[in-house]
Formats: C-alpha cells, sequence, structure tokens
C-alpha cells in the first residue's frame, strides 16, 4: 500500500435547522411522522403551483459558507435538474447549477487545509418503500413523499483529503462548525448529515488523478472511515492485478462490511440543467450579508488555537473539547470559576464527554477542585460528580452528607492493609516470589474494604507490610 496515494473529495448534504420546506410552507417531518403528512400541491410536484424560496434555509446556507470563508457571489439563482424517478414527482429537483450561493472556500484540519468548491442549496428528494425483500422481487413499493422539498445544503470539497482517517475528521470538523453556529443539527442518525466520499488511488508522486468511485450515502463515521478503507483497499489490489477501475457509483453494505457497484458512468445522466423559471434569480442584500458574518459565533478551529494558547492545553485535548461548543463551554465555565485547567481539562475529555448528563461549569470546579486537592478520591469525586447532576446540588453538600472524605492517615489505614494481606494468600505469594502486577489485585481488595482510603498511602503500606 505505501506506494498509492489515496485521493479524496467529499459532497456532503445537510439539513438545515429550518421548521418548514425549501419552496412551500409544509412542516419539516420527524422521523416518525406517517408517510405523506407533511406534504402539499407544491412539494407533490402538482402542475400549476409556484414554489417561494425558505429565508431561513438561505440563511443557513450562507452562515455556513461565511464559516468556511467562501466567496459570496452577488447572483445566484436556482435551476432545474431533470432526471425521472418515482420518488421525484416533479421529474426534477430544484438545485444550484452554475451560480451557487457561494465558492472558492476552505477547512483547516489538523495539518490539512481542505478547499470547499462551493455549498449550494437543493431539495431532497421523497423516500421509496419496498415491501418484500431482493432476492425474491419485492411485491409493492411506496413513495413518502414527507421528505420531498425538504432544504438541504450540498458542501462540495476540492480532491484534498488523502486518508480514511482524514475523511472521517473532515466530516467530524463540519459536524462540529454546523452545530457551532447553528446552521444544522447534523445528526448522521437522523440523515440529518450524509457523506458521499469520491475515492482514486495514484502512484505516490503522480500528479494525474485516477479514476474514482463514488460511494453514495454513508450515515455514520464509522461507515465513511471504514467504506474508505475498503474502497482503497479494493481499488489497489485491482491495480495491482493488472485489472482497471471503473468509474461508478459504489454503494455500502453495513452488513457485509463491503462496497458494491450500484450503477456506472457510462449510463451517466445528463440532467439538462437549465434555470427554474417560477423562481426569480437571488441578488444577495451585502449588508445582510455581512450581518451574518459578523454575528458568527467563535469557530471550533480559533477556539482550539485559543485553548492551547490561553490555557496552555495539549493540542489534542484542545481539539477534543473545542469539537463541542458545550463541552468547550464547560471547559472555560470551570476554569473561570477556579478549578485548574489541566485537571478539567482531564475530567472533561475522561469524564464528562462520554457521559450525556452535563454538569454545571460549577459544580465541575468543585468537583475538579475537591479531586485535586486530594479532600477527596478520584472514584468518590466521580460518584459526587454524577449525585450533583441528578440532584443538582452542590459536590460540597453531597460530600459532607455521605461522610466523604479521604483518609490519608497510616495509622489508621494499617489495620486495614494487615486485613487485606491476611486475606488474599495467593496474590500475597506471588508479590513475594516477583510478581508486581499481584499488587493490583491487593490495591483492589483495599479500595473495595474502604473506599476513602487515599490510594497512594494504601498503595506504600502494603509495600512496606509486604516487605
Ligand atoms: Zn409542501
Amino acid at each position: 500500500m505505501a506506494e498509492w496515494e489515496v485521493v479524496i473529495g467529499m459532497e456532503v448534504h445537510v439539513q438545515p435547522s429550518t421548521r418548514s420546506k425549501m419552496f412551500c410552507g409544509c412542516a419539516v417531518a420527524p422521523l416518525n411522522a406517517a408517510p405523506n403528512s407533511h406534504v402539499c400541491e407544491i412539494c407533490e410536484g402538482l402542475p400549476g403551483v409556484l414554489p417561494v424560496i425558505n429565508k431561513a434555509a438561505v440563511e443557513a446556507c450562507l452562515k455556513t459558507a461565511l464559516a468556511l470563508e467562501c466567496e459570496i457571489p452577488v447572483h445566484t439563482k436556482f435551476d432545474r435538474k431533470n432526471y425521472m424517478y418515482p420518488d421525484l414527482p416533479k421529474g426534477y429537483q430544484i438545485s444550484q447549477y452554475d451560480l451557487p450561493m457561494s465558492r472558492n472556500g476552505h477547512l483547516d484540519l489538523e495539518g490539512r487545509r481542505v478547499r470547499i468548491r462551493r455549498v449550494h442549496l437543493e431539495e431532497d428528494t421523497g423516500k421509496l418503500v419496498h415491501e418484500g425483500d431482493k432476492l425474491h422481487k419485492a411485491s409493492q413499493s411506496f413513495v413518502d413523499l414527507n421528505r420531498a422539498g425538504v432544504p438541504l445544503m450540498e458542501i462540495v470539497s476540492e480532491p484534498d483529503l488523502r486518508s480514511a482517517d482524514e475523511a472521517r475528521d473532515y466530516a467530524m470538523a463540519l459536524r462540529t462548525l454546523l452545530r457551532t453556529i447553528g446552521a444544522s443539527e447534523a445528526e448522521m442518525e437522523k440523515g440529518q448529515l450524509r457523506a458521499e466520499p469520491n475515492i482514486s488511488i495514484r502512484r505516490a508522486g503522480s500528479e494525474e488523478l485516477g479514476v474514482k468511485t463514488e460511494l453514495k450515502n454513508i450515515n455514520s463515521f464509522r461507515a465513511l472511515h471504514r467504506a474508505i478503507a475498503y474502497e482503497v483497499k479494493r481499488q489497489a489490489e485491482l491495480l495491482e492485478s493488472g485489472g482497471t477501475v471503473v468509474q461508478e457509483t459504489r454503494g455500502w453494505s453495513e452488513a457485509e462490511q463491503r462496497t458494491f457497484s450500484q450503477r456506472s458512468k457510462e449510463f451517466a445522466e445528463d440532467y439538462r440543467y437549465f434555470p427554474e423559471p417560477d423562481l426569480p434569480p437571488l441578488e444577495l442584500d451585502r449588508d445582510w450579508i455581512e450581518a451574518i458574518r459578523s454575528a458568527l459565533p467563535e469557530l471550533p478551529g480559533a477556539r482550539r488555537a485559543r485553548l492551547v494558547e490561553q490555557y496552555a492545553l495539549s493540542i489534542s485535548d484542545a481539539a477534543q473539547i473545542a469539537a463541542d461548543r458545550e463541552l468547550a463551554d464547560l471547559f472555560e465555565g470551570a476554569v473561570k470559576a477556579g478549578a485548574d485547567a489541566k485537571p478539567t481539562a482531564n475530567w472533561v475529555i475522561g469524564e464528562v464527554a462520554p457521559s450525556a448528563a452535563r454538569p454545571t461549569a460549577d459544580q465541575l470546579a468543585e468537583v475538579v477542585k475537591l479531586a485535586t486537592s486530594g479532600k477527596i478520591t478520584r472514584d468518590q469525586a466521580r460518584a459526587v460528580l454524577a449525585e450533583s447532576i441528578n440532584s443538582a446540588r452542590a459536590p460540597h453538600e453531597i460530600v459532607a452528607e455521605r461522610g466523604y472524605e479521604q483518609v490519608s492517615d497510616e495509622s489508621s489505614l494499617e489495620p486495614i492493609a494487615r486485613e487485606v494481606i491476611a486475606g488474599n494468600p495467593k496474590a500475597v505469594a506471588d508479590y513475594r516470589s516477583g510478581k508486581m502486577q499481584a499488587l493490583g489485585a491487593l490495591m483492589a481488595d483495599f479500595t473495595k474494604r474502604a473506599p476513602q482510603a487515599d490510594r497512594r498511602v494504601a498503595n506504600q503500606l502494603l509495600r512496606k507490610l509486604l516487605g
């Protein structure tokens, strides 16, 4: 694999957080809505109706484009992309072709600038539901138009990504950015962010691009990573065995963990784009664009750099914290409330991030201070944090109520150390015969007998008594 260079570009479809659809007044349906319960003449594509542009969707698209440092042209328009498919009753999708809402931006990952070709707006299609299984031929198909006409932003990158890791990092960074600026909730599992990577490989050092394949509708970061890794390996094996890569669209089978051919580019569609005659060209007001730009919050990339600078965090800690605006606010709030930056970062990354329940900044600050001062043990601090989130009470009240106080006094811990030694003859024999790891089992028993024991003192005591 070493002699191959991987080249990946990505199209990402994002559903902006709007209440209504792109060109009609229908509400955007929740996932569990009854089929065809959120439709009207416009999104059903009946003849003679007039679409109207959703201003909130335009604003979300401009926000996103500005956060990606795109240029916003004064003139933009919508176009018809013509094709026939049962989930598209109009026979065309309204999208943007040659005058997209934005161009030429970028998103910086650690060590890699990814150029953004364009961010434009379009509408989603409906959904087909097949009854029966594919092997025995579906007996019936249904069309659900709840999603038809839902706004979508399409974010198209240049082929600047060089590995499955980078492609996943890029998609995650986009999600963080979209959430930070409030343009989309960007939940992949709800289909609000769908990635379509195009992948090719070439001999290292070559300037020419290889033949690419495009993977459709990937809906988790894990699947994105695995599908790209699979595809890179497949292409390399094909080329190394003297074969050629066919330009085509491929799907990802989660069950079989492989990509499979969907349709080849030999039958590439000719969409016959033309300007949407029912919508006026959009002349974007410069003052509005500047107002949106100046209202953007601090972006994740800038915040990551500031966390390193201001709190002396490592780049990787800062990146993890800045990747979630809520976490980053919590971290900064706890430090402001008097906790030290480094242990607070450890608590945020190790304890708060993996859990759904979030403490307030004051609760976290207090727990971090209690733990770092040695007043309570790490395990106790964890329990106090959980309890204080649950009951919305201050950590010190919980410590007082539970009688938590770390015991560091050797004379009161020594009897427990003796009990531990008497109760674990096997581990003691192992330790004395040189198996240092047996100390772990003894420490575990110690903590069970005396959860409030200072682990450092307990460890020293055991070593001393075991000679
Ligand atoms: Zn509608």
